[in-house]
Order: structure tokens, then sequence, then C-alpha cells
């Protein structure tokens, strides 16, 4: 498939199109604030010409996010999108609501290579990377939706950011652009799972965007059990890479560490997580992980949340406690997408 997708394209590349197909040069101002503004549907780009669209529909591929389904929890009102991208592949994209305003959640491929064994989305296997229209598209689509301004993305859903850096890099350029979606480096995270030579190529870029490390376990075995990636780049390895960002960005790192009953929410952990992480800039997220059917764990109980969250504070790491929004709609990554593709086979 040749065809672009019509998110991928930028405004550069809308006037060049206009030229050579001797189209009013004004009108790839008119469709690129309609792309932006969400809209993948040519028939509701209503201030341009018919036979202009039909050769829009000619040159790119439009319709490549389809909302399959629209999920509204009815305990925080997190709402989750099914996507459905043009070859079929389905993806998830979750908008949360705090007190600043409206934050989505969006996937980078479709499936992951990363075989993380608590997560759903690993259950499927990996279909293929996205484009960075594709991952502009999640946040344009599902905010013309919501009709309401996104202030905020976390590129922490389905995938694994870094092994798709390029996409991902030229993604933030397309959310930082004025003419798109204008929102600030500082207003979107990407999350990995510890690609280390990745978190070096990413410091080098400077970025104001925020960088966070999923964690997970404060020792190596423990680490490779839940996270394969572990056995080719060990804890020393990666703290190591995290030290080397805080050095060169003087920015703060966030460490994502999610607690599963039994498995890595003992105050034996904490105490090791205080030892790893020493002092730096940096402060540790803890997530009690809900469980999703035909799971191997467990959420942990309150009790060892709050005991777990008091000794790191106590050995000096700041540490705040996320709890997962939307678990009547099974919001977190991939686990919609698991019973969807399910059925669909
Ligand atoms: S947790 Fe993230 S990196 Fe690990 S398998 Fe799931 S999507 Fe991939």
């Amino acid at each position: 498939m040749n065809r672009k997708f019509c998110l991928d394209l930028t405004k550069e590349e809308l006037d060049v199109w206009c030229h050579e197909n001797g189209i009013q040069s004004y009108r790839a101002g008119q469709i690129y604030k309609w792309l932006s503004s969400g809209v993948t549907d040519t028939s509701d780009m209503n201030n341009v010409p018919a036979a202009v669209r039909a050769k829009l529909e000619e040159s790119f591929i439009f319709g490549g996010l389809k909302i399959r389904q629209k999920l509204v929890s009815e305990i925080d009102g997190t709402t989750k999108f099914v996507y459905e991208l043009y070859d079929g592949n389905i993806i998830e994209t979750v908008v949360m609501r705090y007190k600043t305003g409206l934050s989505v959640c969006i996937s980078s491929q479709a499936g992951c290579k990363m075989g993380c064994t608590f997560c759903a989305s690993a259950k499927l296997g990996f279909g293929r990377s996205l484009s960075s229209g594709e991952m502009f598209a999640q946040v344009a689509v599902s905010q013309r939706n919501m009709g309401e301004r996104i202030r905020s993305v976390v590129v922490m859903g389905i995938g694994e950011p870094f092994d798709n850096f390029d996409a991902v890099m030229d993604f933030v350029k397309l959310a930082n652009n004025p003419e798109g979606l204008n929102l600030g480096a500082r207003h979107i995270t990407i999350s990995t799972c510890g690609l280390v030579p990745m978190i070096d190529k990413f410091a080098e870029l400077d970025l104001q965007v925020n960088l966070s490390v999923s964690l997970h376990a404060p020792e190596n075995e423990l680490r490779k059990k839940l996270m394969p990636i572990a056995r080719r780049y060990d804890l020393d390895e990666l703290m190591a890479a995290c030290r080397r960002y805080v050095a060169r960005t003087n920015r703060r790192l966030t460490f994502e560490y999610s607690l599963f009953a039994g498995v890595n929410d003992t105050p034996a952990h904490a105490e090791m997580l205080v030892k790893l992480l020493g002092k730096g800039l940096w402060h540790v997220n803890l997530i009690a992980a809900n469980e999703f059917p035909g799971s191997d764990y467990h959420t942990s109980p309150k009790q060892n949340v709050r005991r777990f969250q008091e000794i790191l504070e106590s050995g000096g790491i700041n540490a705040t406690l996320r709890r997962e929004m939307g678990t009547d709609i099974m919001a977190a990554c991939g686990q919609l997408r698991r019973g969807m593709e399910n059925k669909d086979k």
C-alpha cells in the first residue's frame, strides 16, 4: 500500500499535493485544519469542494481510525476507545479526567514484542508499529469525540514506544505543531520498559518530553520473570542509563512500579528498591494494578501498597500512588483489544 494515511501528512506535504493537482493553495490549510481537529472522513470537510474531497480520497487513506467501541466508566468517567486501523489491526486509547483536565494514553504499536508476563497486550503478540499519524489521530479523534481539549498525552498504551522510536519522535513534533494539536512537549510523557540504548538516544535529543521507566522489580531475577527485557539489560545497566539521562537533561525521571500481591509488594522488596534507587532526580509511581481475566497476577492488598509507599518515603524516595482508573471498563493497556481479537478469531 503506497498511499499515506491522511494524518501522516504534514501541512507542507498538503501544500505540494495541492500544487501538483492544480488545487488552490489555501485548500491545504483548510484540509490540514480538519485533519488536526480529528476529522478523518472527507464528507465532514464541509468547506472543501466535492471534487477536491474525491481527489483526496484517491490519494490518501481515510477512515484509518474507526471507533469499534467506546466505553465510559461509571466509576470515574474514564473513556476507552477501541480503534480499528485501516488494515484491521486493533488498538486502544484511554482518556482520563484529572483536576488539570483530560489526559490521553495512546498506543504506539498494535501489540507488543516485549512479552511482559503481567501484560494483556503481550498475550496476543505483535501486529505492527504505528505511524506518527496514527498516534496523532488517536489524540485528535478522541479529543473531537470528547468535545473537550486534551491537555496531556502519555505514550503508555499498547506497545513499547522506544521499539518504534522514530515514529514516536515524529509524533512529538506533530503534537507540538501550533497548527496541529499545539501540545507542549512538557505535556507529553513517554514510557519505556527499559531499552537502554534508546534511553541514551532519547537523552541526546534533549527534548522537554517527560520520560518514565517501568521497573516493577527491585532485583534482576524477579524482573526477568516479569519483564523479559531484563534478560537483555540488567538493573545495573538500566540504572546507569537512567543516571546518564538525568545528568544529560537535568529532567526528573519517573519509575513506574506496579504492585502484584505476594510477587513484588513485600516490605523486603520496598527496602531493596530504596537501596537500588538511592539518591537521584526521580520519583516512583506506585500502581495498584488490576487483575484481568487469564492473568497470573493479583491486585496487591491496600495495606501492602500503603506499607510499600511508607518504606520508600522513609528511605527518602518520593513515591506517589496511582490507582488504576476505569476498572469497570478494563481500561488498563490491552485488556479490551485482547477480548475483541479473541472474539474476532
Ligand atoms: S507492559 Fe508495555 S512493554 Fe510490556 S508487554 Fe505490555 S505493552 Fe509491552
